[in-house]
């Protein structure tokens, strides 16, 4: 049997016995594979748990190594969105779907059209969705084809919600952390000022949080300064700020060997997908003493948009189940405190209990 993190290594490669392992030691219900002679479009849709309800999830379209990259990112993808889902309490279960991009040129909406009808014929049990490389456009022709479809252009973007989200995990935080109701005062440093990180700092500004920032895009920077009064330091700096609060939102892997001696911050509170490099680093941020909000619960907020906008529910339901993030990292910080364990691992732990 696979080691569980095998899927997450970037050295190791798999065999197709290792997918056949992997998928059986971590319940993934299927794996669907489709070839379009017309078209050479090559694409992959894992489904890893339909317990809560259809599986929800990405579609990507980007260029890899090999299939077996192709394969092993979907069905990791897959994992994350099942206990992304089950951890926010939504009716959904977790797949994703990866069209492999060619190197040569290609047909987008050939690709678009036949990948569509790949959605329809597994009847429901995969919605599909924005992801990396996939534009609205490309969404419009797949729901030509199924109704399985959670990004629409008239749908909106989930990245407010997102940011509402965090908000919610670092009032959270503070609270279970400092013991304090109010962001007023504290020191709050932003990795990122895209489309949450910018929306999060405008909630934070408002609300009398002091500001340091950092982005690439100087425009952005100069931005946050000019209308939030932000202190601007350099990209590679921002995670040693001394701070109350440090909210990564741009990178993965930003939490590592390298970083993590580095923080000066009680509390890590942010929207980027997959912060910590190894499973093994949320256990040094609790040993440090700092408090970390794992990353799929914290930045669900997108996800409960765009999952309750397909379900047709209200506006009223959406706000409330984005502001309910607070309780649900609240009750995660008072399970890890009560046995003594790393957040991560606690989230992990009430996410595997939803899909058992
Ligand atoms: P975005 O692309 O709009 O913003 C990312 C920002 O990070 C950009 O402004 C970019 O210039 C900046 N950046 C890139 N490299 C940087 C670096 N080295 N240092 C500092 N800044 C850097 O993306 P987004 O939609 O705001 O999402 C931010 C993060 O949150 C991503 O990790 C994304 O996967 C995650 N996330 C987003 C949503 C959503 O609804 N948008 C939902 C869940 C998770």
């Amino acid at each position: 049997m696979m080691a569980v993190d095998t899927l997450n290594s970037n050295t190791h490669s798999l065999t197709d016995e290792d997918f056949l392992d992997y998928a059986m030691s971590h319940g993934f219900g299927d794996l669907h594979f489709k070839v379009d002679p017309a078209t050479g479009m090559k694409a992959i849709i894992a489904i890893h748990n339909t317990k809560l309800g259809p599986a929800l999830g990405g579609c990507r379209f980007i260029e890899y190594d090999n299939t077996a990259s192709a394969i092993k990112d979907a069905m990791r993808l897959a994992r994350g969105m099942s206990f992304k889902a089950a951890s926010v309490n939504l009716p959904l279960g977790g797949g994703k779907s990866v069209i492999i991009k060619p190197k040569q040129a290609f047909d987008r909406n050939a690709y678009f059209h036949a990948f569509g009808k790949f959605v329809e014929e597994l009847n429901g049990r995969y919605i599909t969705a924005l992801d990396s490389g996939t534009l609205l456009d490309d969404m419009e022709i797949i729901a030509e084809h199924t109704n399985y479809v959670a990004s629409k252009r008239n749908q909106g973007d989930p990245s407010p919600y997102t940011a509402r989200g965090v908000l919610r995990g670092i009032e959270a935080a503070v609270s279970f952390k400092l013991n304090k109701d109010s962001l007023s005062g504290l020191h709050i440093a932003i990795q990122g000022l895209g489309h949450v990180g910018f929306a999060l700092a405008s909630h934070l500004h408002e609300l009398g949080a002091k500001l340091t920032v950092a982005d690439v895009n100087s425009d952005m920077v100069n931005k946050a300064v000019n209308e939030f009064g932000a202190t601007a330091v350099s990209t590679d700096s921002i995670h040693k700020v001394a701070c109350d609060v440090f909210a990564p939102c741009a990178l993965g892997a930003i939490l590592n060997d390298l970083s993590i001696p580095q923080l000066q911050t009680n509390i890590i509170a942010g929207a980027a997908n997959n912060q910590l490099a190894h499973t093994y680093h949320g256990e040094s941020l609790f040993d440090k003493g700092i408090l970390y909000a794992p990353d799929y619960v914290i930045n669900a907020g997108g996800l409960i948009f765009a999952g309750h906008k397909y379900l047709m529910q209200s506006d009223t339901t959406i706000l409330q189940e984005v502001d309910n993030i607070n309780q649900l990292l609240l009750n995660i910080f008072i399970r890890s405190a009560k046995e003594n364990k790393p957040t991560n691992d606690i989230a992990d732990l009430i996410a595997k209990e939803k899909l058992a």
